[in-house]
This record gives C-alpha cells, sequence and structure tokens, in this order.
C-alpha cells in the first residue's frame, strides 16, 4: 500500500502528461472556488521541487491564468484533463510555504482511499459576488 514515502503518479487519460508525487498528500482538498469546483478538482498539496513533470514529446500542456495570476491551472491540451496548479510568484523570502496543487483525480483511487477529503462548502454558501469570495476578474454567471 501506498503512505507518504512511496512514490505516486498521475496521468492524464490520453497519456500525454504524467506527475510523479514523493507519497501521498496530506489531506485531499475538494475546493468549492468558482475555478476548482468547475474543474471538480481534487487537490493534493506538495513543494514544487518535490514535483517531477514529464510530457511526450508531442504533448501539449495548455494553461488557464486568471484574476491575480497568482497560479496556472494546467491541462493536457488532447483529452482535457485538469492535471496541477503551478505557482506563478517565487518562493517567499522569508521561507514561508511554498506549494503546488496536484489533481489527485488522475492518481490511481484505490492508493487514496484512506486519505482524508475535504469540502469547504462555507465557499458556496456565501453569495457568488461577496467581496470575501468572489474575484473582480471571475466572469462566471450561473
Ligand atoms: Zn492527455
Amino acid at each position: 500500500m501506498a503512505d507518504e514515502s512511496t512514490p505516486i503518479r498521475a496521468s492524464c487519460h490520453c497519456g500525454a502528461i504524467t506527475v510523479t508525487v514523493p507519497g501521498l498528500p496530506e489531506n485531499i482538498n475538494h475546493c468549492q472556488c468558482s475555478i476548482c469546483r468547475r474543474y471538480g478538482a481534487a487537490w493534493g498539496y506538495y513543494k514544487p521541487d518535490e514535483v517531477k513533470i514529464e510530457t511526450k514529446p508531442d504533448a501539449v500542456t495548455k494553461q488557464y491564468i486568471w484574476g491575480d495570476r497568482d497560479v496556472s491551472f494546467n491541462f493536457c491540451d488532447s483529452c482535457g484533463c485538469v492535471m496541477y496548479w503551478w505557482p506563478l510568484q517565487p518562493p517567499p523570502a522569508d521561507g514561508g510555504e511554498y506549494k503546488m496543487g496536484l489533481n489527485t483525480s488522475n492518481v490511481n483511487p484505490e492508493l487514496l482511499r484512506f486519505v482524508d477529503r475535504r469540502y469547504q462548502y462555507s465557499w458556496v454558501k456565501q453569495p457568488l459576488r461577496s467581496k470575501e469570495t468572489a474575484h473582480e476578474d471571475d466572469l462566471a454567471k450561473y
């Protein structure tokens, strides 16, 4: 069985992109912000320098960058799977937290059975256009 020290691999549906991380995530966050809930992403968090990303020679990774441009969302141009988000800012000078998000929906689900899952529904219950939840560049309309 996988644990915190057994590498796990995420693969997009067509196999063009694989992401390898050193072990199981501490937990899996089903983030309910306006972008992540649309992706249906299930994020596990890692330090960027412990993540290995491989793409096949003719594979194309597309990016979606919006709002404060803090992170890029990266997906396979061929099969459309959202693979990871990546920080666009340099690491904080004070050595503070610096992380990326792996979409664990692309990982063998058998390996993730015992990882805690978090749903932050407080995001959803608040008005879409409240100052606390919505970014002015969020153009989504229901
Ligand atoms: Zn693909």
